[in-house]
């Protein structure tokens, strides 16, 4: 990393990160064409765990490219001044690459769809069966994460 006095190099402090943000952008190569898709997560044991419709295009995409990115960020605070070079940024962010699955069976993808909802909430919420059964698991197998923070 170019600066490295920004980088976290602490497990700890980057799953910090990964525990805390509420939104992945999660990064798919469509034939050599990027595509970045918005979706909620959960995080647990160095994978990231997403729900999905069963059709769609980054379905579509997975199928044929497992390898994916990601980047996820959060504390972000604009610093404003009165000279324009001096606005910034604070942040605490993510990015890394990993391979995808998909996770269809129902058992398998109750644990997931727990782990999602943790993220969010520390309520133990029920789930509908005939929902679960309309979606997907995407799987992420965490290969290579970094961490950073500005501020
Ligand atoms: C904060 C946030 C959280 C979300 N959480 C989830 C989640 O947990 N799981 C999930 O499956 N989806 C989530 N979504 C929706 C997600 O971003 C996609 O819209 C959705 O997954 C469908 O993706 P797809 O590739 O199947 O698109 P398709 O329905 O196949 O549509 C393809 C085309 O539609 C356009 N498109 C698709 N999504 C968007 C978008 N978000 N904004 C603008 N244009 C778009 C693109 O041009 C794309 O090429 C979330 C969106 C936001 C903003």
């Amino acid at each position: 990393m170019r600066r490295s006095d920004k980088e976290i190099t602490d497990r700890a402090e980057i799953e910090d990160i990964l525990n805390r943000a509420v939104v992945c952008h999660l990064g798919l190569c469509d034939n050599g064409i990027p595509y970045v898709v918005p979706v909620n997560y959960g995080y647990a044991d160095g994978c990231l765990y997403i729900h999905s419709a069963k059709e769609g295009r980054k379905i579509d995409i997975l199928r044929n490219n497992s390898n994916v990115s990601f980047t996820i960020y959060t504390d972000e605070n604009l610093f404003r001044s009165e000279m324009a070079c001096n606005w910034t940024m604070k942040y605490s962010s993510v990015m890394g690459t990993g391979r995808a699955s998909l996770i269809e069976g129902r058992t398998e993808k109750e644990e997931a769809l727990r782990c999602i909802m943790q993220h969010y909430t520390e309520t133990n919420l029920d789930f509908n069966p005939a929902k679960v059964d309309k979606v997907v698991i995407i799987k992420i197998e965490i290969d290579t994460l970094t961490g950073k923070k500005s501020g």
